[in-house]
């Protein structure tokens, strides 16, 4: 059988721990076998990125500006417990907020959603996807501690020297203080990425804050949606038949847990935070959960929401076999694929991807599935390792060809 051939590359990002294993597993069984892979592989694992002083973390970031998609698999933000474990020169900040701050981008993440695996919701019928704007607020906020009694102030000066003051608060005792900020081009990036994602993924869109009490700072980011939307995309979304509107993010979620889901929810930066994991927990599990990074000016950075599975990692170390849930990582590579046939014209490469995440999905809804999922499936199933579940999806891919 020929290899489905591709023009340009995607940038390869590898990883730590049990993924990293599930990486190349995943690459021998379903990727290699039908592509004529053509990937720039940069190794984000934990001691190359020492090695290196993080120097191939930034020139991953690069590497896609240039060509446009990336796939990454999960890595090990680096803590004081794993500079002994790992023997590492220095802590180096999360490879995702370097990659996030390098592509100014916003994340969408969107559950991956089978039959007899039931969200808890028992309306949600459809998946709901977050989109969090990934720069600012209290990501990158001041703080300070109050020692006693003092006046605090809120002080602007502008290139011109001009000074603003505003008083924050007298304080009778101690206390504490933290300011925070976000700039318009970053807000009307997020806007502009989170009308076209709706667009193309022919979805609804919501954008929620808090604007009734923070009346400038989400009111700005309320504005900037709005002038976006009229300006810029509102025939766009009426022609495609889809909507788009604003609301408190109280009401937001009041109304989510009334909804049939099939929407996309726009929020800042903590409030998506918080309710990627909610979502994603009450759809199934984090392993179900795909996750991309698309930047303003239409770069794509596809990864698994969760982390490196480090308790199964120790267990795989000591010989036992693991049942760690692949899936996640199989959608980024997908993900990849799907983009880098979109943007070279390439169907084959195209309908590769779509016809593997039909073979997962095939291979589910058979019963056959790893242990995260298995105790949510609501029938017989059968809890394999991940390596049976791989060649399961792999054997279900042939029989479909
Ligand atoms: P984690 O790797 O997501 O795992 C947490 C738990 O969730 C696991 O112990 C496992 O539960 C379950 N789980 C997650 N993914 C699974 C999968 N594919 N299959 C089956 N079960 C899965 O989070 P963590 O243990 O907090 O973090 C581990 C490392 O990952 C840390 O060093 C962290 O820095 C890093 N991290 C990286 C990223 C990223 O690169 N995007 C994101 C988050 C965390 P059971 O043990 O109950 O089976
Ligand atoms: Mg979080």
């Amino acid at each position: 059988m020929d290899r489905i051939k591709m023009i340009n590359p995607v940038v390869e990002m590898d990883g730590d721990e049990m993924t990293r294993i599930l990486w190349q597993d995943i690459k021998d069984q379903l990727i290699l076998p039908f592509v004529d892979l053509k990937s720039l592989y940069f190794d984000l694992g934990l001691p190359e990125r020492d090695r290196t002083d993080d120097q191939v973390t930034y020139d991953a970031a690069e590497a896609i500006k240039k060509y446009g998609v990336g796939v990454k698999c999960a890595t090990i933000t680096a803590n004081t417990q794993r500079k002994e474990e790992y023997n590492l020169k220095q802590l180096l900040p999360s490879p995702n907020a370097t990659l996030r701050a390098a592509l100014d981008g916003t994340v969408f993440r969107a559950p991956i959603v089978v039959n007899g695996i039931d969200p808890s919701v028992s309306c949600w019928k459809r998946p709901i996807v977050i989109a969090r704007h990934a720069y600012g607020d209290v990501y990158t906020a001041v703080e300070h501690r109050v020692e006693g009694p003092g006046l605090a102030e809120l002080v602007f000066t502008a290139e011109d020297g001009t000074e603003t003051r505003k008083p924050i608060f007298r304080f009778e005792g101690p206390g504490i203080l933290q300011a925070m900020h976000n700039h318009d081009a970053s807000i009307y990036s997020f806007a502009r990425a989170c009308f076209q994602y709706a667009l193309s993924e022919k979805l609804e869109l919501w954008f929620a804050t808090k604007d009734t009490i923070s009346k400038i700072y989400d009111h700005r980011f309320k504005d900037i949606f709005n002038e976006v939307y009229e300006n810029e995309f509102k025939e766009q979304f009426e022609a495609a038949g889809i909507t788009y509107f604003y609301t408190l993010i109280d009401d937001a979620l009041a109304r989510i847990i009334r909804s049939e889901g099939g929407f996309l929810l726009a929020t800042k930066n903590y409030d998506g935070d918080i309710l990627s994991d909610l979502i994603s927990r009450a759809f199934g599990s984090l392993a179900m959960m795909t996750s991309v990074l698309v930047s303003p000016d239409g770069k794509y950075e596809y990864e698994a929401a969760h982390g490196t599975v480090t308790k199964h990692y120790y267990r795989y170390l000591k010989g036992e076999k693991t049942s760690s849930n692949p899936v996640a990582t199989i959608y980024a590579w997908t993900g990849g694929l799907r983009k880098r046939g979109e943007l070279d014209n390439l169907p084959d490469l195209v309908k590769f991807a779509d016809d593997m995440e039909a073979a997962v999905i095939r291979t589910i809804s058979s019963g056959i599935m790893t242990g995260d999922i298995a105790a949510l499936y609501d029938g017989e199933a059968t809890q394999v390792t991940s390596t049976e579940f791989l060649a399961a999806i792999r054997k279900s891919y042939e029989d479909n060809l």
